[in-house]
């Protein structure tokens, strides 16, 4: 593992996660690790911006050459984070955040246990709901789905370190960068800087 911090975040959809991490990567010692997904664009996204949208069969060939750090199957599509980028850029120093879904990121945990897990919560399941209804995107039916696939996905918080509940953006926003520092200030992360003073 380089010099910087790898972030793994996780939050069901409608907890406002794109939001946040927007904001803290107006930060440039953050890079946000583009996945990999073989799920269409939606209107607006862009390839190598959002997403690199591959074939099955070119996500499958990367997964045969060790290209995918880590990836998953949800809602039918392959989702990986090509490993290449997220080393070069840790070993630049750069914190990397991993926007990933449970699975990917308990195989994170698996092998880079040092990575940072960082876990989004909507305010109650009934702020969740409410958020979908507004969007107005989908039917009731697919919203009740929705607010039951996100309790069932939240119960993995607690194998996640720190938990932030977006309910005002700039706090969440600040919450995250405060956890970061936390994070950088734990002994395991600082032995260099106790060895600098003694010396060693
Ligand atoms: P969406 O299709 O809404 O963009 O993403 C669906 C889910 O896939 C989200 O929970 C998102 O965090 C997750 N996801 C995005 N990229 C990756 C990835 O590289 N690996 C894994 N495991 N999940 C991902």
């Amino acid at each position: 593992m380089g010099k910087g911090l790898l972030i793994v975040v996780s939050a069901p959809s409608g907890c406002g996660k794109g939001t946040i991490l927007s904001e803290v990567l107006k930060n440039d010692s953050f890079f946000y690790s583009v996945s990999a997904t073989t799920r269409a664009p939606r209107e607006g996204e862009v390839n190598g911006v959002n997403y690199h949208f591959l074939t099955k069969e070119k996500f499958e060939e990367l997964i045969a050459s060790d290209g995918m750090l880590e990836y998953a199957q949800y809602c039918g599509n392959y989702y990986g984070t090509p490993r290449k980028a997220v080393f070069d850029k840790l070993e630049e120093g750069k914190d990397v955040i991993l926007e990933i879904e449970v699975q990917g990121a308990m195989k994170i945990k698996e092998r880079c246990p040092e990575a940072m897990f960082v876990f989004i919560l909507p305010p109650s399941l009934g702020t969740l709901k409410e958020r979908l209804l507004k969007r107005g995107t989908e039917t009731m039916e697919v919203i009740e789905k929705r607010v039951g696939e996100a309790a069932r996905e939240i119960e993995a918080a607690y194998k996640y370190d720190y938990v932030i509940v977006n309910d005002d953006l700039q706090t969440a926003v600040d919450d995250f960068i405060t956890a970061v520092k936390a994070e950088k200030m734990t002994v395991k992360r600082s032995e260099k800087t106790i060895d600098g003073v003694l010396g060693k």
